[in-house]
């Protein structure tokens, strides 16, 4: 059905900032219309500063968008995992679709709020008034301490303008930020947005007044905040070997709770465990907190990381030397006692790439190549620094084609890597294990890291014995005529010529 539009009405109902018409044309803008259009219609739409923003945050190249998934992902997730937080996506449906399959396939076990759009409510502003209304319909403070709300690629290309959205409603706190693919390189980095955004709106209350105080009080001892989703123990781990400094392990950041966001920018110090998050480190420095690169894996990694720490919170040298004499004779035990012998490169999208390298070289393996998604930052400067007096080649953002080449030049005996990676080794009959599900799923900080991490790759290399009998036995399945796609065209053959009835032999005259 046909349905005739009032021009002028529709005028009226735009909203002051402008929303960008050529969002709307032809086939829409999405992954398919190439980052440049996408770029060119947000700036068009008053998007600079953001963008801006964001291309300092996350500096691009060599290789600018590793081939990973929907940035946005990230955002979804951490705030699918916090307490009493609604989260809702402004964006096309398929990019939702994917988003909400995979936050589930993740365990989200939380709703995803989600406000559809089409050509006509894009361009007259209806979807900002709807995305309005299903904040104010979210923000129930019985339930929630914040509602935030994602611009997906063409929202944001669109100008769809969040930041006129109320900042609280009931008191409860409303988050709005975009987070464009064709702006934030990786999902990892898009944790950071959203991270940086809470962080930010929580410094701001903090400096206004009293706020709520940790779940289970204040620590007595000064704490250190962690930068960086990582593995649910080794926060623990971490606060054993802050002890004997007179420190305590503060919250992990992003947070699993809104209050936690004032413990954290009360911390002493902050640990940037994951290098990459840039908005959170801008805040915590805003709110007069140093800043410590690496991490505690390995020998060195643990000594350099307690003197760091230590320095950051002033603590006696004589303080720091007796942890380090505590602490380090341990994680070299842990390390001896468990060795790994071979050839290993390394990639991932996690963040925690090049404290993995440096543990398995500690461990005795020979790493000569490290691919990360993420950018160089000043965070993971030590690791770099180590990485490269022992000859390892690191490659920032890397791409597939990256890792790939490095499979083939170093011939490795395990390659560590993104799925795509993974699936390439095996079928050449070489070990291999998926960073993000067998790597970054169990511990690395101090003597608990050293252990874990080679029993897992000890079993993987000592399977290359049935990588070889299964790339023997599967040889030649899926390639060429076997592959299951037609080599030539199909072409009609001419019928056989059909032979003369043969009469049954009682038939016979
Ligand atoms: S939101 Fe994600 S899936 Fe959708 S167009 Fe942007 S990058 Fe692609």
């Amino acid at each position: 059905m046909a349905v005739s539009l009032d021009i002028g009405a529709l005028r009226a109902r735009r909203p002051a900032e402008p929303v960008n018409v050529e969002a709307t044309k032809g086939d829409g803008l999405g992954c398919h219309a190439g980052k440049d259009a996408m770029r060119a219609a947000a700036e068009a739409a008053g998007m600079s500063e953001t963008l801006e923003q964001l291309r300092q945050d996350y500096p691009a190249g060599p290789h600018d968008q590793p081939q990973s998934m929907c940035p946005a992902f990230g955002s979804l997730r951490v705030g699918l995992r916090m307490r009493r937080t609604a989260t809702i996506l402004s964006g096309s449906a398929c990019c939702v679709y994917g988003l909400t399959f995979t936050s589930h396939f993740y365990g989200a076990r939380r709703s995803v709020g989600y406000v559809p759009f089409n050509s006509e409510t894009l361009v007259t502003g209806k979807l900002f008034e709807d995305i309005r209304e299903a904040v104010h319909a979210s923000a129930k403070p019985e339930e929630c301490d914040a509602v935030v709300v994602i611009n997906l690629c063409v929202p944001t290309a669109s100008g769809v303008p969040l930041r006129l959205l109320p900042k609280e409603i009931d008191g409860v706190r409303i988050i709005g930020i975009d987070v464009p693919g064709f702006g934030v390189p990786t999902h990892a980095e898009a944790k950071d947005v959203l991270a940086g955004a809470m962080l930010k709106f929580a410094r701001s209350e903090a400096e206004r007044g009293p706020v709520q105080a940790p779940r289970g009080g204040r620590s007595e001892r000064p704490s250190v905040a962690l930068l960086g989703e990582m593995f649910p123990a080794d926060p623990v781990v971490i606060g054993a070997l802050l002890e004997p400094l007179g420190l305590s392990a503060g919250p992990v950041v992003p947070t699993r709770e809104w209050r936690e966001l004032y413990a954290a920018l009360d911390a002493t110090a902050v640990a940037a465990i994951h290098p990459f998050y840039t908005a959170s480190i801008r805040e915590f420095e805003a709110a007069g907190r140093p800043i410590v690169g690496s991490a505690p894996v390995g020998h060195d990694g643990t000594a350099d990381w307690l003197s760091a720490i230590g320095n950051a919170c002033d603590v006696p040298a004589e303080k720091i030397a007796a942890a380090q004499n505590r602490i380090l004779p341990a994680i070299r035990g842990a390390l001896s006692a468990m060795p790994i012998k071979g050839r290993i490169t390394l990639s991932g999208y996690e963040g925690s790439e090049l404290l993995v390298a440096r543990l398995l070289i500690e461990s005795g393996a020979e790493v000569p190549y490290v691919g990360t998604a993420c950018p160089r930052t000043p965070w993971s400067e030590p690791d770099r620094v180590w990485l490269e007096e022992r000859g390892v080649t690191i490659r920032y953002r890397a791409s597939l084609e990256d890792d790939l080449s490095a499979f083939h030049d170093f011939r490795p005996d395990l390659a560590i890597g993104t799925t795509p990676v993974v699936q390439h080794a095996k079928e050449r009959g070489t070990p291999a294990l998926y960073f993000t599900n067998l790597i970054s799923a169990r511990p690395l900080m101090g003597a608990a890291g050293a252990g874990s991490l080679a029993r897992v790759i000890n079993a993987a290399l000592a399977n290359k014995p049935r990588f070889d009998a299964m790339r023997d036995f599967f040889e030649g399945v899926g390639t060429g005529h076997a592959a299951g796609i037609w080599q030539e065209i199909p072409t009609r053959k001419a019928s056989p010529k059909v032979a003369a009835p043969v009469k049954p032999v009682g038939e016979m005259a």
